[in-house]
């Protein structure tokens, strides 16, 4: 591996035509200093001049060494090397030529040369040349921390507490009500999420206001949501009838969706079409429209692996529904832009469940097997 500052020699070309004397003076630069700081992960070599250096510097395996070739240049009276230390574990120096000056440094690992530099300091009339010997285990580091960061880029949850404000939602008269149910589960959930760093948490509404649909899923959007999972409570007419389940988007919905957008797409061959329905937005276009079926499609298909994931962590807690995954066509699973969830906890007119739903602990531990479902989901 050869180091070569380009920049540095298309200067250096310029000046040895117009002006040798001045930048390469055939008197040869001092070099009055060399020495090291940083620490055992980084070393930064410092070579202090009088004068601009011209200079080479190589790197080598076997042994691993970094060699600087110095041109014309002679050391003061005074002059030292510095102690060798962290990878460099020695420094050699020899007259190469009569106009070469060599100074090897060994090291105890393979040769990473960074920053190559050369700094004339605000004051003085002294140059310096510097560049850093950097350490396999800094560089792997830095690797790592990119993959890290990649790895734990934030996760964007939105939890939709269903109903509120003039909207009860079910409810089983004088004890419990839908939408408070809900949303103190929801609370819970992103109480407990939260003490993931990874996650960034999000509720459609923090109190008991009422929130349109259309708006719980403008509001993930604005978001950029990576899962959106809704809260529910159901009601059957049979008090026996109890369990959790979880809705994904029906192929139903999922074909009603696809067929607005075909009628959307088919207006456009109408001259003068007023339409200005939602699903312009999505589709202007019909390629537009077939990447939007892609995204809806793929997103139904991480909503169904989430919602299976879901229901084999929250088994070990409660009772399911039969058949607990399920589908519909659900307003709140038609995006697009990211997978998407409804869970009913279970049924406000049994026993059993009404039990479970009023409690705390229940509520709790239920949260708990959400949270690992959705490490699980995001792992
Ligand atoms: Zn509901």
């Amino acid at each position: 591996m050869m180091i070569f500052n380009k920049k540095k020699i298309i200067i250096f070309t310029i000046c040895a035509l117009f002006a040798t004397e001045n930048v390469f003076s055939s008197e040869r630069s001092l070099i009055s200093k060399i020495r090291f700081s940083g620490n055992n992960e980084s070393i930064r070599v410092i070579i202090d001049s009088n004068n601009l250096i011209k200079h080479e510097i190589s790197a080598f395996n076997n042994p691993s060494r970094i060699v600087v070739d110095l041109y014309n240049v002679k050391f003061s009276e005074d002059f030292s090397f510095p102690k060798a230390t962290g990878v460099v574990e020695g420094i050699r120096y020899a007259e190469f030529n009569a106009n070469t000056s060599r100074i090897v440094f060994d090291l105890n690992e393979s040769p990473n040369v960074k920053n190559v530099k050369v700094l004339k300091p605000s004051s003085g009339s002294i140059r310096r040349l510097s560049f850093d010997i950097v350490s396999n285990k800094k560089i792997t580091a830095i690797k790592s921390k990119k993959v890290n960061k990649n790895y734990k880029l934030r996760k964007t949850i939105v939890i939709d507490p269903g109903h509120g404000g003039k909207d009860p939602g079910t409810s089983y008269p004088k004890v419990v009500s839908e939408k408070d149910i809900v949303l103190r589960f929801a609370r819970i959930l992103k109480k407990h999420l939260s003490r993931n760093n990874n996650y960034r948490i999000f509720l459609t509404r923090e109190d008991d206001s009422f929130v349109s649909l259309s708006d719980r899923v403008s509001f993930a959007k604005s978001k950029n949501a990576d899962l959106f999972i809704s809260i529910h409570a159901d009601a059957s007419s049979s008090s026996n009838t109890k369990g959790l389940s979880v809705y994904t988007l029906s192929d139903k919905g999922l074909d009603k969706e696809a067929e607005k957008l075909a009628a959307i797409e088919n207006s456009y061959a109408m001259v003068g079409s007023s339409y200005s329905g939602n699903y312009l937005r999505n589709a202007r276009n019909p390629s537009d429209f077939v990447k939007y079926q892609r995204k809806l499609i793929d997103n139904r298909f991480k909503s169904t692996k989430f919602a299976s994931t879901l229901t084999s962590r929250v088994k070990s807690k409660t009772s399911l529904l039969n058949n607990p995954l399920r589908s519909a066509g659900f307003a709140v699973l038609k995006s697009d832009e990211f997978p998407s969830v409804l869970v009913e906890l279970g049924f406000v007119t049994n026993e059993y469940d009404r039990k479970n739903l009023r409690s705390g602990n229940w509520l709790q531990s239920i949260s708990s097997q959400f949270v690992n479902a959705i490490n699980e989901y995001f792992k």
